[in-house]
């Protein structure tokens, strides 16, 4: 080896250069010219291959080609100065950089923030609730993506919001439109005592790759990618474009591959027959992009996310392309010992940590919300009681970590002081719910406000002795994955007598992860009135009739 390298080295070495030369082949020599000898651009190459192919671009992406929306910053600006908000594909560019336009619903800008794995320090949420005041509505929504949104901004606001946060360490650059959006990975990372791995230093490592990678926000279509290091608060990985599930084979910790999870379209993430080391998730997770975003479909929205693709080529076809850009087989899965199961609603109450006498605690947020004051007061516990840590989760709330056993008790009294419980009935332990009619307008229902009465009316009426999840989204883009739900409801037109009223399509029987289940669509168009009765009428049936099974195999 007169170079120095091993094998390994060199293979890496060849890969790379092949990508970086499979890349320069198929630039067109109008990519680089058009740019005014810009650097070769991965997304015009692949706007070019479309075109070539006798494609007939998208609006988004005819706009993306006529100039990079991160290099639109100077017109995101000019609106600010102007208090316009955006309109038409203009949204589209305030996307890229994490601003969302959600009117008629709201006339004003939500912001979808970027937390990877969730993990936020104390004195982070401060200053993220005196961004919420100063420029939103003064209170943040918790979202199935370990992360938090602001909303109700004002149109001059949007930018002092943007620059704020990347004051307090938060760049919520890609959080909407065709990018990746915020890494979602266990929330207990490096405090679970049954996880196999801590996945916080590979998710960081992850997160910054993305936000420093021009590239990788030329995407066809939005991204989720999912890390799940064993622990006993579930992800829901397999619902991602990618999913990582930590696993033990041959003694070691890998993590298992499956790609193109998007339940909303009725599909979970394929495994892919392969394993991927932990120091190589970065690695692999570029490549796999990089091989979208050539070959992702920019004629046709509907068919742009990875899950078309894979459809088209088939799986085997997919993995050898991302193998080519990696310049190296990735490693066959052999038997391996899966994590022991989550725990159904492990995000709630008092657990013990690794750490000896240390435990955290789940917080429930009814449907998500967090007033600005809530905020500050979880900030001081977190700081108080615990590391000044919190945490997250995909189900809508939040953990504090770090707390010694004996002042847990007084943990707990200040969470409940500021209005939050520690511990739900299993009916509200696993309730989900989108944003709905009242801040999204793609919403044919009043998700929170139909969730927090449904709630309300089952706990009044019923005692469950196991934990269901009921998954309330406003429309088929499935926000709160319906699909997923023991129960799931998406928002739909429905009747009572010659009026037309809000309601919902309620689902059974769905899940992920070791309940993985699409769920099957039970009772259509229900006036949203009638859904309490109706699913308490379905919960009662399960309890009296199958006592003992799950509501999945009941259903
Ligand atoms: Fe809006 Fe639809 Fe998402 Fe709900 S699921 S927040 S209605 S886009």
């Amino acid at each position: 080896m007169e170079s120095g390298f091993s094998t390994e080295q060199q293979n890496y070495l060849k890969g790379f250069m092949a990508g970086v030369e499979a890349r320069r082949g198929t630039l067109s020599p109008a990519g680089g010219a058009e740019g005014g000898g810009a650097p070769p651009d991965a997304m015009r190459a692949a706007q070019d291959a479309a075109i070539a192919a006798g494609g007939k671009l998208n609006a988004e992406e005819k706009m993306k080609r006529e100039k990079h929306p991160l290099d639109r910053w100077d017109e995101v600006e000019a609106r600010a100065r102007a208090g316009r908000f955006p309109h038409g594909l203009e949204n589209l560019a305030t996307r890229w950089h994490g601003l969302f336009y959600v009117g008629p619903a709201q006339d004003s800008f939500m912001c979808r923030l970027r937390i990877p794995g969730g993990i936020l320090s104390s004195w982070q949420a401060r200053g993220i609730a005196e961004v919420a005041e100063d420029c939103g509505g003064g209170y943040v929504d918790a979202t199935t993506r370990n992360n938090l949104q602001i909303r109700e901004i004002p149109a001059d606001k949007g930018v002092e919001l943007l620059e704020r946060l990347a004051d307090l360490g938060i760049i919520p650059k890609g959080t909407g439109a065709d990018n990746i959006r915020n890494i979602t990975a266990s929330p207990t990372a490096g405090i679970d005592p049954q996880e196999l791995i801590d996945t916080r230093g590979i998710t960081r490592k992850l997160h910054h790759h993305i936000l420093n990678t021009r590239d990788l926000f030329g995407l066809p279509r939005k991204f989720n990618i999912s890390i799940d290091g064993g622990g006993c608060v579930a992800v829901v990985e397999d619902t991602n474009d990618i999913a990582f599930t930590a696993v033990r084979m041959d003694g070691e910790v890998v993590f298992r591959l499956a790609l193109g999870g998007i339940t909303g379209h009725r599909d979970f993430a394929r495994d892919t027959g392969r394993v991927v080391a932990p120091d190589e998730v970065v690695r692999v997770c570029d490549a796999i992009l990089r091989v979208f975003l050539a070959h992702g479909d920019r004629t046709d929205r509907r068919k742009s996310r990875l899950k078309y693709l894979l459809d088209r080529w088939g799986l085997p076809r997919f993995v050898e392309e991302v193998e080519k850009q990696l310049g190296a087989p990735l490693r066959a899965a052999g038997p391996f010992e899966p994590a022991p199961p989550p725990d159904k609603h492990g995000h709630l109450g008092v657990h013990d940590q690794k750490q000896a006498g240390m435990q955290y605690v789940g917080v429930v947020l009814p449907v998500g919300r967090i007033t600005g004051d809530q905020l500050r007061g979880l900030a001081r516990i977190a700081d108080l009681y615990g590391s000044g840590t919190l945490r997250l989760t995909v189900w809508q709330n939040l953990l504090i970590s770090d707390i010694p056993r004996e002042r847990m008790a007084g943990a707990v009294a200040e969470i409940e002081a500021l209005g939050f419980g520690t511990t739900a009935s299993h009916a509200r332990g696993g309730l989900v719910a989108c944003t709905g009619a009242a801040g999204c307008k793609f919403a044919a229902a009043h998700t929170k406000q139909h969730a927090a009465a449904l709630a309300d009316y089952l706990d009044a009426r019923i005692t469950l002795s196991k934990p269901v999840n009921i998954h309330l989204t406003g429309c088929h883009n499935s926000c709160a994955q319906h699909y997923i739900g023991d129960i799931g409801l998406i928002g739909a037109k429905a009747e009572r007598g010659e009026e037309e009223v809000e309601g919902y399509d309620l689902h059974v029987g769905g899940g992920a992860g070791i309940e993985q289940g699409i769920g099957r669509l039970l009772f259509p168009k229900v006036p949203a009135e009638d859904v309490p009765p109706l699913v308490l009428n379905l919960l009662r049936t399960w309890q009296e009739d199958a006592p003992g099974e799950s509501f999945q195999s009941f259903t």
